[in-house]
């Protein structure tokens, strides 16, 4: 049994199937925790594993990139944010739900920010990050991070905070092992997707996967691994480009196994634990 610890089921890309997917998970042995990236895709998500007695999760919380209204373009996907102020209790409403297995996702997107606003955004970001360890903290949820071009400020913010959080996981992890050094050291969990399948860069570009990405999963002790899909995004190759699913996440783990030469088998039996310890399911 494989866990996507990170998908957005909950998304538009799924309005007319999401149901259909997740069955289809469920039969192919795949577990999902769908991830909110604002207030109503986060309910979305709680509502979704409400209708599932077991195998599908929530996590709750405001993406960085919905803190103000812009374009985002990327080699994958475009799409338009939209505004969003964080209301600590209405998220902390839905993380009482004991199906919210976690708090994000949430942190610090450094790679879009609105032209000549930017260090309004950051700051708006590190107080909107902020709010979330301390409901992280206070629903003992797990925390999902995300970082783009961030790292260094995000080890900063969450060093001194640790040891009120049960757990925390750097999800879509694409620095090199320095970086994700760090982060271990920190007992952090890293989760790995479909990037790994890619063709590395020579070099690193802005918002994009480090070189030294393969070093780092090669690096990662097997038990601080977790799988996702974060689709419908990242569909790992042979897929690259289309609509992604979470029973992909087998080829994401084929990929670690052969970067750690172990058996899929032994990757795929472990990463469940480490998602079940993680997340506490
Ligand atoms: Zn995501």
């Amino acid at each position: 049994m494989f866990v996507d610890t990170h998908a957005h089921v909950n998304f538009d890309a799924f309005k007319g199937d999401s149901k259909e997917v997740l069955e289809k998970c469920l039969r192919e042995q795949t577990w999902v925790i769908n991830v909110g990236s604002q207030y109503s895709t986060s309910k979305r998500a709680v509502e979704i594993a409400q209708s599932f007695p077991e195998g599908v999760y929530a996590v709750v919380g405001l993406h960085p990139v919905h803190l103000f209204s812009m374009r985002v373009d990327e080699e994958e996907s475009s799409f338009e944010t939209r505004e969003e102020k964080f209301d600590y209790q209405k998220y902390l409403e839905l993380a009482r739900d004991p199906k919210v297995l976690g708090i994000g996702e949430c942190g610090l997107e450094y790679f879009h920010l609105p032209p000549s606003q930017e260090e309004e955004v950051e700051a708006r970001q590190k107080q909107v990050f902020l709010e979330h360890i301390m409901l992280a903290s206070e629903t003992k949820k797990t925390l999902m991070v995300h970082s783009r071009d961030a790292y260094e400020d995000i080890y900063q913010i969450i060093k001194p905070r640790m040891s009120g959080l049960r757990a925390v996981v750097i999800h879509s992890f694409i620095g090199n092992w320095k970086q994700a050094e760090m982060f271990l050291d920190l007992g952090c969990f890293l989760s790995f997707n479909g990037i790994v399948t890619y063709k590395p860069r020579k070099e690193k570009k802005p918002g994009g996967s480090d070189p030294g990405l393969l070093e780092a999963v090669a690096n990662t002790p097997l038990d601080k691994i977790l799988l996702e899909t974060d689709c419908p995004y990242l569909s790992p190759e042979p897929f690259r480009g289309q609509r992604n699913f979470p029973f992909r996440v087998k080829f994401v783990a084929e990929k670690i196994a052969a970067i750690k030469r172990l058996p899929v088998e032994e990757v795929e039996r472990q990463t469940t634990a480490n998602a079940r310890k993680a997340f506490g399911f």
